[in-house]
């Protein structure tokens, strides 16, 4: 199968298969392609306050925001548990920041409901862009769009991140 059960989304197998296919078409013409991964914050919380069940109601939920809300090219995974991630093919970074930043303030202003609760949920994002000076493969890819959502939760979560944004370390040191 290449596709998860509980949300319809293209599974990791499925997303495995496309990162190889879209870097290789990025490298051949020269296109810039984008990663997005995405985490839901506090997820363990969730499922501990208010049970398993609801946490499974709010992945079905979040796949299908995701469905909803993707442009023609780009595709929406689930890669697992509660990790997902929207492959941006033809995206410079720029773009590719936009449409996290985008899909984070849709998933914190969606109203989640299991039974008659509303629960809130937010998402840390992380972006990495190959094809625009940077030829990465497809695991430094993955890896680089993961250390940023990593970033993202440790700044505060509810946040994108992308590699090679400056920390506000950084940003401190340069005055
Ligand atoms: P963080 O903000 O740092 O991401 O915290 P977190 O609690 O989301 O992260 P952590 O990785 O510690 O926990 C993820 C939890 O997601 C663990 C597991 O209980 C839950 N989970 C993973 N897959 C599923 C699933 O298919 N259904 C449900 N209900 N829960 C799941
Ligand atoms: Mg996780
Ligand atoms: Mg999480």
């Amino acid at each position: 199968g290449l596709t998860d059960e509980l949300t319809g989304l293209a599974n990791r197998r499925m997303f495995n298969y496309l990162m190889e296919r879209e870097i290789s078409r990025s490298r051949r013409y020269n296109r810039p392609f984008s990663l997005v991964m995405i985490d839901i914050d506090h997820f363990k919380k969730i499922n501990d306050t208010w049970g398993h069940p609801a946490g499974d109601t709010i992945l079905r939920e979040l796949g299908a925001l995701m469905r909803e809300n993707f442009r023609k090219l780009d595709v929406p995974v689930r890669y697992g548990g509660e990790e997902f991630a929207f492959l941006l093919p033809e995206t410079p970074l720029e773009e590719a920041i936009q449409v996290a930043e985008r899909f984070r303030i849709v998933v914190e202003q969606a109203p989640f409901v299991h039974g008659r609760q509303k629960i809130p949920v937010t998402v840390s994002l992380g972006v990495s862009t190959c094809g625009e000076g940077a030829r990465l493969t497809a695991q430094e890819m993955f890896h680089s769009a993961d250390m940023a959502m990593y970033q993202a939760k440790h700044l505060g979560r509810n946040q994108v991140f992308c590699a090679g944004t400056p920390r506000p370390a950084e940003l401190a040191l340069q005055g």
